[in-house]
């Protein structure tokens, strides 16, 4: 269900002073770039290979559970596998070798990159390594021979796996240690946003009304999977919210140098995005008791989000108001009745 990495791939592969360029400064994480002892671009091809797909893992993981459990609140919902895919031709010449090897991965042939427990791809006997070969009795493209890393294949043969999910049911075809086998996915609904996890040292995450993203600096600092959660669950209230067009009307103040005109609004949507996605973890299983923690951590180790930025409350005001929800939350969890924000 999320291809980060088809995303990814592209700015990993590029020079650093680029990822930073394409990312924007104040989003919901922090704001501007932090230097981040992370799983550094200049690590060995390997490492860094084995750094970033362990982060994808975990995104995937966290994203889906809120997608999945969620699908009631969300305005966009969509027939979802669980999985999340990647091919060797998406990889640079330099990781590819690796990837290949570690992964099983052939040309532009889907392999199953995470297979959340719980999702409809895990209880269609599906694991992680498994090599997608045909779908619905028809087989995908491996494509042809590719040096630079490219996308265009795979992302066809994902587009024709949505296809089919899309109409229920799929019978797949897959090779898994040398063996063709088969199994028949049956998708569930979950909200309709994919989740990108981008190379970059700064400390953010944001949404932009079809994806939600996440920094690999911010899913490192988030060290748990409740504190992803807490992080990625803030992301997709603003889908939940219909936030969309704050966040454009933001992206068009950055871009005349100006600070967002809707001073009021955005610091109320912040904070309203703060509750509802607490109860959107909460929703998911997630521990939600950590998230003022979580948010007095932020602050003592970056100083950007410390006070009141770009319509954002500080660190200590977003812990406390998150207190007051986590006492509502609490005090649903324990009566029995229902986690509706
Ligand atoms: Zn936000």
């Amino acid at each position: 269900m999320l291809p980060a990495m088809l995303y990814r791939r592209i700015p990993a592969s590029a020079p650093a002073a680029l990822i930073f360029a394409a990312t924007l400064m104040s989003a919901c994480g922090s704001g501007g770039p932090v230097a981040v002892a992370d799983a550094g671009f200049d690590a060995p091809a390997e490492q860094r290979l084995i750094a970033l797909t362990d982060l994808d893992q975990r995104v995937a993981r966290v994203g889906w559970r809120l997608s999945a459990a969620n699908a009631a609140l969300c305005p966009t919902v969509r027939n979802s596998a669980g999985w999340l895919l990647h091919a060797a031709s998406q990889y640079s010449p330099e990781l590819r070798p690796h990837a290949v090897a570690r992964f099983g991965l052939d040309g532009d042939l889907p392999g199953l990159l995470a297979v959340p427990e719980g999702s409809a791809a895990a209880r269609a006997g599906l694991r992680r390594g498994d090599l997608l070969l045909g779908v619905n009795g028809e087989a995908l493209a491996r494509g042809p021979g590719r040096r630079a890393a490219a996308y265009e294949g795979v992302e066809a043969n994902i587009r024709r796996l949505d296809l089919a999910l899309a109409a229920g049911p799929v019978r797949i075809a897959f090779r898994r240690d040398g063996n063709d086998l088969s199994a028949t996915v049956n998708p569930e609904r979950a909200c309709g946003y994919e989740v990108q996890l981008d190379p970059s040292d700064e400390l953010n995450a944001r949404a932009n009304g079809e994806r939600l993203f996440i920094t690999t600096a911010m899913a490192g600092f988030a060290a748990s999977d409740d504190d992803l959660a807490l992080v990625l669950g803030h992301e997709l209230a603003h889908h939940v919210l219909g936030h969309r067009d704050w966040h454009e009307a933001e992206a068009r103040g950055r871009q005349t140098q100006t600070v967002p005109a809707l001073a009021g609004s955005p610091g109320g949507a912040e904070r309203q995005a703060d509750r509802v996605g607490l109860y959107l973890a909460a929703r998911a299983g997630y521990d939600t008791a950590i998230a003022p923690a979580f948010w007095r951590r932020f602050g003592a180790y970056n100083w950007r989000v410390r006070y009141p930025q770009w319509g954002h409350p500080s660190a200590e005001a977003r812990a406390r108001a998150l207190e007051a929800v986590q006492a509502e939350i609490s005090a649903l969890q324990a009566s029995g009745r229902p986690l509706l924000p």
